[in-house]
């Protein structure tokens, strides 16, 4: 059953509109009468406080109490993890009250501890966006000892710790309540290596080069997070391992400059080859060579398109474009010849400007 289900208001039994003071009496209230310490073995009293202490953490908390009276849930809210959730807000509640800050504790050994999660930084280049690939990196990580398989006890052997017994905690007798705190000795595991792991010295963990292989999908964008689940590092007592988060980077280019799935170059065209027009060739980022025809009169910055030249899309079917952008060269010097050649040119363009003139001059007269 869905937990947040429940009628966080019934389980306390106070009215939709009670204080917040009003709310952390009816929950103390309850707490106290239903507390396992109290009721040993009374599998409903443990259900009626676990619901008690899940009420009073959405409703004692303005901001999640007043997200549970419009939504009737509170995103994110998991139900309640009894190792730390409840006992944490027992402390808030009655640590002032009684005196002493740790005054339920812990009653369990400590549950499983979700590996943390890992990133690594990867360098890669535009050829590699287009073509995606697969690279096997290599993470420092703390990882599980394969020799005591993580127990951190020399050939596994765990012996029950003798302060607790094995329950992880210590009870101690305060007037009308049992206290119980975690075991100083066995940190709470409830159990103790008999001899440590000459490996990891107990600690159950090694440092290690892990090797992993991740594939980087073709058209990934520079800063794109990639998360290869359950890579991370390992968890404690049996917990799920942590993940891997991998920012790629994508060098810069040296000849395309990338916007999406679209490539920008730009090429250089001497004067003639614009004017009269010309064929060039072009290595694409594929390595493929193709012949891009530049057209007569071509200006300046124009730009020529190469449909489908581009690099791969994120979905690793369509491909964009590729302009071509043209830049005119000049001569950085010219031979006799050409120079000869260049003034014909000057005169006829001269001879053009002057027809232009007296064209505009008979326009003039005439209309005067
Ligand atoms: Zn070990
Ligand atoms: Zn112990």
């Amino acid at each position: 059953m869905n937990k947040n289900s429940e009628n966080y208001y019934e389980v306390l039994g106070v009215a939709k509109n009670a204080t917040q003071e009003e709310i952390k009496s009816a929950y103390r209230k309850a707490a106290l009468k239903y507390h396992p310490d109290k009721n040993p073995d009374n599998k409903e009293a443990e259900e009626m406080f676990k619901k008690a202490s899940e009420a009073y953490s959405v409703l004692g908390d303005p901001q999640k109490r007043s997200e549970y009276d419009t939504y009737g849930r509170v995103g994110g809210f998991q139900g309640v993890n009894f190792e730390s959730d409840i006992f944490e807000d027992f402390t808030d509640l009655f640590g002032s009250f009684f005196g002493f800050g740790d005054f339920f504790g812990r009653t369990q050994r400590k549950g499983p501890q979700r590996g943390s999660d890992l990133r690594y930084d990867l360098e890669i280049t535009l050829q590699d966006v287009f073509n995606g690939i697969e690279k096997e990196i290599e993470i420092p990580i703390e990882d599980e000892c394969e020799k005591c398989g993580g127990t951190g006890a020399k050939d596994g052997n765990k012996v029950t710790c003798n302060a607790c017994g094995g329950r992880g905690s210590l009870f101690y007798q305060q007037g009308f309540f049992t206290v119980s705190r975690t075991c100083p000795q066995c940190g709470g595991e409830g159990y103790l290596a008999k001899e440590y792991c000459p490996e990891c010295k107990g600690k159950g963990k090694v440092r290690k080069i892990k090797k992993t292989k991740v594939k980087i999908p073709k058209g990934v964008e520079n800063g794109t997070m990639l998360r290869v689940s359950g890579q991370g590092e390992t968890g404690v007592r049996g917990g799920t391992r942590g993940d891997l988060y991998i920012a790629v980077f994508v060098k810069e280019h040296p000849f395309f400059v990338r916007k999406g799935a679209d490539l920008f170059c730009e090429v250089e065209v001497s004067l003639p080859e614009a004017v009269l027009g010309s064929e060039i060739e072009l290595k694409l980022i594929n390595g493929e060579k193709v012949k891009v025809t530049i057209p007569e009169c071509c200006k300046s910055g124009e730009k020529i398109k190469l449909k489908g030249a581009g690099i791969y899309t994120t979905n690793e079917k369509n491909r964009g474009d590729l302009y071509v952008q043209v830049k005119l060269k000049t001569p950085e010097k010219i031979s006799r010849e050409e120079k000869n050649l260049w003034q014909e040119l000057y005169k006829m363009e001269m001879k053009k400007s002057e027809k232009k003139e007296n064209f505009f001059k008979k326009i003039f007269k005439g209309e005067n």
